[in-house]
């Protein structure tokens, strides 16, 4: 890449693309070993690549403390949610192995802090709850009593559950570079795309560049539709109903946290170190149950300075195919009712699909309701 090429994309957050891989030290075997949960396996992964920059490893006490206060780093920078690795009691000596979950070890972590946290104010705080029924705080309140912060270097990566979609923020810019693209539009998603998604991704794309459509493949709560299945979506929707040179799919490795709106910043963030110039906020996003207002996640976005935070936010009502309209349309450009549009609800797109029956077409492209049909009679 140029220096011309490189000025032209965003800036990663906090000026400068992190890398923390390196080569494996001598004695690593003989380190205390720390295996990682699956959450934590991908923000490690995420640390070596430096899609959580400027973060180099887990956070110390005095990042965690501000960024659950008032969502900033300790240098000020804004930053949403904890990245953070609890562990039962601090470790003996300054330098731990960390682990998957066979014991292989990935990466070794400079011991910097070792300090206990209060568990409901990072519920209250992060979440904007204290309910175990919520996945995110469910996973916060069975979390190991301490938070080990400290710089990580990654020397053995963990095989990508997709690597044809594996892109690195590097290998990502350097995409958007070479199709000569400066603005570019980032898609989060951990559903398939139906219409009314496809709908605002070329609404988004219609005043940028490139689009990346980046669905989240880390863990996701045990309902949520696979990975493969949602992969698969992809692949079909692109090939028949976009342009190929205006798109770039790839797998986002983060595990979900269901925090809504803090998480909408945290994932805006993240796709900036990957070179988008803009984001794709629809309603309720990363969302769960109704922990959250239906535009929460566009709202939090006032909390911050739009020239400190970089990437800009695309804020999208809910869409539907209008009949009277002709056309898909969203409550902001059709002025017709109910009656006329193609709406369907969650649970009647699984009866329909369960059943082997296709939605409407202008609910869902039969290419994509064909992959989910064949993933329910596996
Ligand atoms: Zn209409």
């Amino acid at each position: 890449m140029t220096v011309v090429e490189q000025q032209a994309l965003i800036a990663p957050h906090g000026g400068k693309l992190v890398d923390r891989t390196g080569p494996r030290p001598e004695g690593v075997d003989r380190l205390e070993q720390l295996p990682l949960t699956s959450r934590e396996l991908s923000d490690l992964d995420m640390l070596a690549t430096g899609a959580l920059s400027p973060l180099q490893g887990f956070m110390s006490r005095h990042d965690y403390e501000r960024v659950v206060e008032e969502m900033r780093l300790e240098r000020g920078l804004p930053w949403a949610l904890p990245v953070c690795l609890a562990v039962a009691r601090p470790p003996q000596g300054d330098q731990v192995a960390l682990t998957d979950e066979s014991g292989r070890p990935l990466a070794v972590l400079e011991v910097d802090d070792a300090y206990e946290y209060d568990r409901e104010r990072e519920a209250e705080r992060c979440f904007r709850t204290t309910d175990e029924a919520h996945p995110g705080v469910a996973r916060l309140f069975g979390q190991k009593p301490f938070y080990l912060g400290g710089l990580v270097t990654v020397f053995e990566r963990q095989e990508p559950p997709f690597p044809e979609l594996a892109l690195d923020p590097a290998d990502t810019r350097s995409a958007f570079a070479e199709r000569g693209w400066r603005r570019v539009v980032g898609f989060q998603t951990r559903n398939p795309i139906h219409r009314a998604h496809e709908y605002l991704t070329k609404v988004a794309l219609e005043t940028v560049d490139g689009l990346l459509i980046h669905p989240l493949v880390g863990e996701t709560k045990s309902d949520d539709v696979p990975a493969a299945t949602r992969v698969e979506c992809y692949r079909v929707l692109v090939e028949d109903y976009y342009p190929a040179d205006r798109v770039v799919v790839s797998a986002f490795p983060a595990a979900m946290r269901y925090a809504g709106p803090r998480e909408a910043i945290w994932h805006a963030i993240c796709r900036k170190n990957y070179g988008c110039s803009h984001f794709i906020v629809g309603r309720d996003h990363a969302g769960v149950g109704d922990y959250y207002g239906t535009y929460d996640a566009q709202l939090i976005f006032d909390e911050l300075e739009a020239d400190e935070l970089g990437i800009e936010p695309m804020f999208f009502e809910h869409a539907f195919f209008c009949r009277a309209c002709g056309q898909m349309a969203s409550p902001k450009t059709c002025p017709h009712g109910g009656d006329d549009h193609v709406f369907l609800s969650g649970t009647k797109v699984r009866e329909l699909l369960a059943e082997g029956e296709l939605p409407p077409a202008e609910f869902s492209r039969p290419e994509v309701a064909e992959v989910l049909i064949a993933s329910y009679r596996d």
